[in-house]
């Protein structure tokens, strides 16, 4: 098999993969690969992509014109257009609505704590981005479902499995009411640890996560905000129960945490 033709033999792959674990529902998500240096291979507008065979595919160029295939290429391209110009180590990006990650992002809750240690060494911090109509020019910036890149098809659509799989872990720790964070240094050292797995220039973990930037400052947009605490004690979010009785009072850590600061210090 040519490169081109076990490459479009991958989308379909992975587009069926996609569907059939629910990440797409009708004609949602989209696929592409870089085919050269100035050329993009790509899953055609409106189809299911569970149902596609190889010869939908469209060859477009980095600025989306259509170069090769009988079908358009998807109304989302301008997303992945985006991700090519401004990452040339990139190639391969994916795009679908897994529903547990795309329902956080909807209720704008980032899955930003350290939880897993796996998570953390391959993807960091999942950010959320801000929303936008979709296949308008403002979806390159956009919130809309989730966007993995990897330097293979393969490779951005596992993350995408990753994503979505530790979505759902979160969800059942929250439904269940605690989570136990990674502390700070534990997530350092397995910052370290990426570059065993491969996975280089982590980007660095934000100073203070979970914090607004102070007014006048600029916000350091290339570090990951991860919510883990410093040292080696309690390290338990407890979520507060949407049925907890009325005369009880539920706390975040860091609320519990300023609590018991200000009793010792009023104590001394
Ligand atoms: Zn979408």
């Amino acid at each position: 098999m040519t490169a081109e033709s076990s490459l479009r033999a991958d989308i379909v792959e992975v587009g069926r993969r996609m569907y059939a674990r629910g990440y797409t529902a009708s004609n949602d998500g989209n696929i592409s690969v870089r085919l050269g240096a100035d050329r993009l291979l790509m899953t055609p507008k409106s189809v299911c992509k569970g149902f596609m065979t190889p010869d939908m595919m469209c060859i477009t160029d980095l600025d989306g014109r259509k170069l090769q295939g009988d079908r358009d290429p998807s109304s989302e391209m301008l997303m992945h257009l985006e991700v090519y110009r401004q990452r040339p180590d990139v190639q391969a990006v994916v795009h679908a609505h897994p529903p547990t990650a795309t329902g956080f992002a909807v209720a704008g809750i980032p899955l930003d704590r350290a939880v897993l240690a796996e998570v953390l060494t391959t993807l960091g911090s999942i950010p959320i981005a801000e929303y936008a109509t979709p296949s308008t020019k403002a979806l390159p910036e956009a919130n809309h479902g989730a966007l993995t890149v990897g330097s293979d098809l393969f490779g951005a659509y596992y993350k995408m499995e990753t994503i979505e799989h530790f979505a759902k872990i979160s969800l059942v720790a929250r439904m269940l009411g605690r989570e136990n964070l990674l502390s700070r240094e534990e997530v350092m050292r397995l910052q370290e640890l990426r570059g065993a797995y491969g996975i280089k220039a982590p980007a660095p973990i934000c100073a203070v996560p979970g914090t607004e930037p102070q007014a006048g400052s600029i916000p350091d947009e290339t570090c990951q905000v991860v919510q883990a605490p410093k040292g080696e004690g309690s390290r338990l979010v407890v979520s507060p129960k949407p049925s907890a009785a009325a005369d009880e009072i539920r706390l975040t850590y860091r609320e519990l945490s300023a609590l018991i600061e200000d009793a010792i210090r009023s104590l001394r």
